[in-house]
């Protein structure tokens, strides 16, 4: 068997659990696979040999519990979360994270993931941070440690996004990573925890995920096991015992510790966990500068190099003032060297789906304008329809309704 039919194998045994596939689907995956490979490795034989019983899944977590990689895993941080069982009535729940700092801790321990995983090859770190080196957000930042010795911080970047798993119901999925490293989706992203809309009281329930978040980062950022929990309180015998015993000590022998340097998600999960009052939703609809959706001279769809809402961006210590007004301020805010510049909308999301629809249409006008297809009314519309559809069927795409000259207009 190719190589890469046998990793194409391996993805699909991994991903089965997260895409709703049983246990007794995983065991007859790796049946399969021990059957018709040769090196099959040891973990995925045992898997297939796993009792056909109807305890399959108390089989399945013991299995996975023997195994190495399992112990890599931190014990996972438990704590009390504001929940509604229905939308209404609002209780406390026990739930749990995978603390980013001892994540960190515990991949240092194996040399060869924790290369692979955060620092990258030798010089990877210093070449990053060097990248950054004119920026404003670099010369500022709080942190005396990573303009001392930046070959020892880990570029942390944080993911949020939403995530169907069963059926209809959303979950908000938070993930960090090292931005220092490009890898595969599936290995770049750290999971920190993930929360059920449907569950989540407004203003509490993520809020306190994002308060952990931050007291981790900060703690990553500090390079030092915690000597308190996230809300203050101090780790005791009794308190967080085994956590305890470790605050104060370094999280990592080689010194590594983890420096927040970006922000990715799309529109809606920035507005939400920053709490922005200028987004798609409202007149003012960027939280960086005073492009408007109707106003002329502000409009947003105004590209050009020289456009005047280009001079209307805000600086970030401007937009921390912002939020200096506010009662609450949004957690994420309070990260170690947080910088609203540094949080990046999702590529696919702004340009696919949002800018290049305008600069379509805009470009469409142009065209139309200058005679391109002989009229430059509505005929012209019509005419630069008939060729489109022409391009679609030889490129084999779907076309889309005749332009609608009100509907392309902002
Ligand atoms: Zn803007």
């Amino acid at each position: 068997m190719e190589s890469a039919e046998k990793w194409d194998l391996e993805m699909e045994l991994l991903c089965l659990p997260a895409t709703g596939g049983t246990c007794a689907q995983m065991q007859r995956l790796s049946s399969r696979i021990a059957a018709a490979c040769d090196d099959v490795p040891a973990h995925v034989r045992e898997l297939a040999n796993l009792p056909n019983s109807t305890r399959r899944e108390r089989d399945l977590h013991r299995w996975v519990g023997r195994q190495p990689w399992r112990s890599l895993l931190p014990d996972a941080y438990n704590f009390p979360i504001p929940y509604t069982p229905d939308g209404i009535r609002e209780t406390l729940a026990e739930h749990s994270a995978f603390l980013p700092h001892e994540m960190m801790a515990s991949l240092s321990l194996i040399p060869e993931l924790f290369e692979e995983l955060l620092i990258g090859p030798h010089g990877t770190l210093t070449s990053f941070w060097q990248k950054t080196a004119e920026t404003r957000w670099y010369q500022q930042h709080p942190l005396p440690e990573l303009h001392r010795d930046p070959a020892l911080c880990v570029p942390i970047g944080l993911h949020g996004d939403d995530a169907g798993v069963f059926g209809a119901q959303k979950m908000l999925v938070l993930t960090w990573g090292s931005v220092a490293r490009e890898l595969l989706t599936l290995d770049g992203r750290l999971l920190f925890s993930v929360v059920t809309y449907a569950h989540v009281v407004p203003g509490k329930t993520i809020e306190t995920l994002y308060k952990i978040l931050v007291w981790s980062l900060n703690s990553m950022a500090e390079g030092c096991w915690p000597s308190v929990d996230h809300l203050g309180q101090h780790f005791s015998a009794t308190h967080h015992p085994r956590r305890f015993s470790k605050a104060g000590l370094p999280l990592c022998l080689s010194g590594h510790r983890g420096v927040w340097s970006e922000l990715r998600g799309d529109w809606k999960w920035q507005v939400e966990a920053l709490d922005f009052d200028q987004w798609y939703g409202r007149s003012f609809i960027c939280h960086l500068c005073r492009a408007h959706q109707k106003i002329p001279r502000l409009v947003y769809t105004q590209f050009r190099r020289n456009a005047h809402i280009r001079r209307t961006r805000v600086s970030s210590a401007a937009f921390r003032d912002w939020y200096m007004d506010r009662l609450v301020r949004p957690e994420l805010s309070r990260i170690v060297g947080f910088d609203i510049w540094r949080c990046w909308a999702d590529a696919m999301q702004c340009l696919d789906l949002g800018i290049y629809q305008s600069v379509a249409a805009s470009c469409l006008f142009d065209l139309v304008a200058e005679g391109v297809w002989g009229a430059t009314n509505e005929t012209g519309f019509v005419l630069a329809h008939v060729d489109y559809k022409v391009w679609c069927r030889v490129n084999g795409h779907l076309p889309c309704p005749r332009f609608d000259k009100s509907k392309l207009l902002p």
